[in-house]
């Protein structure tokens, strides 16, 4: 499997401090612009927040970059949490901030619960210390991650979500999100495209990944995710021919959260052959 270079670089997933992101909106884009990316969706957790300061940004500094609003939905699916990713959604649209508000509503109840729970196993504060790290974005585990790791709880994020925070652990709490099939359609209503994020990342076998694909393709589900920056080998090729398999577009992304040794910007983004790229089906997506 050889790179084939494509221009301009697409990086269609990436986090700012509207939700877990540690970058701001306007760091962002700046910093995409360092690493050569020439598209780039900026997708927070259930929020939009960050996307008019990274436009406004790209106008002021007039920076070769076009910004795709995005938005990360967390949905539930047979159990497990499956993140729907919106691309060139309208913000403001009435059903979609209708869905993002229920979404928050239930972030900010999960996080007094997973406060109550570090409580229980004498860990003070977290309910605050997670706030304080999410300033004014919106409340993710991640904060929590943070918090815990500051109270030297845990060395890493990965050991930190281990011990304290993934399904089954202290800090757990079943959610509830919406549906796969509410997801897609408020992103359709929103004039956006949906796509299945990093179907690698959900710990499934063989056999669920490939039922949740069809799954989201029935629910009306237009591209997935086939390229990431971190990627066992192999995975990028199997993704692909799924999503050719179901007629669904492949999309590239970093998800991009913070500066890291290993997951940067625009980083190891391409597509195999054969799939067709999600901004080819949606021509909203290219550049002006
Ligand atoms: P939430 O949407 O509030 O459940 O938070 C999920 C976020 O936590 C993800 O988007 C990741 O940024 C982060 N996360 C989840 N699992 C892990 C993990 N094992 N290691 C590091 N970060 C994680
Ligand atoms: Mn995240
Ligand atoms: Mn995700
Ligand atoms: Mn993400």
């Amino acid at each position: 499997m050889s790179e084939i270079p494509r221009f301009p670089l697409y990086d269609l997933h990436s986090h700012t401090r509207a939700s877990d992101g540690l970058l701001t909106p306007s760091e962002l884009v700046q910093r995409a612009v360092t690493h050569r990316v020439g598209v780039l969706a900026i997708t927070d957790h259930d929020s939009v927040d960050g996307i008019a300061e990274a436009q406004q940004t790209v106008i002021d500094q007039q920076l070769p970059l076009k910004v795709v609003p995005g938005v990360e939905i967390s949905t539930l699916w047979e159990n497990h949490e499956i993140h729907i990713v919106g691309l060139q959604i309208d913000p403001q649209h009435p059903a979609l901030q209708r869905l993002l508000a229920a979404q928050r509503e239930f972030r900010q109840q999960r996080a007094e619960r997973i406060a109550e729970r570090l409580e229980k196993a004498r860990i003070p504060d977290a309910l605050a210390g997670a706030r304080r790290l999410a300033g004014e974005g919106v409340i993710t585990r991640g904060h929590f991650a943070r918090y815990l790791i500051e109270l030297g709880k845990a060395d890493t994020m990965v050991q930190v979500f281990k011990q304290y925070l993934a399904r089954g652990k202290t800090g757990y709490v079943p959610p509830l999100w919406c549906t796969i099939e509410e997801a897609v359609t408020a992103i359709h209503e929103a004039g956006g495209c949906a796509v299945l994020a990093h179907p690698g990342r959900y710990g499934l076998s063989t056999k669920w990944l490939k039922r949740l694909i069809a799954w989201f393709k029935a629910a009306g589900g237009d591209a997935m995710e086939v390229a990431q920056c971190q990627q066992a080998p192999h995975e990028r090729t199997q993704h692909s021919l799924w999503a050719q398999e179901h007629d669904l577009a492949g999309s590239q992304g970093s998800d991009f959260h913070q500066p890291c040794p290993w997951i940067e910007l625009g980083r190891k983004l391409w597509l195999p052959g054969g799939v067709q790229p999600v901004w080819e089906r949606f021509p909203a997506l290219a550049p002006r």
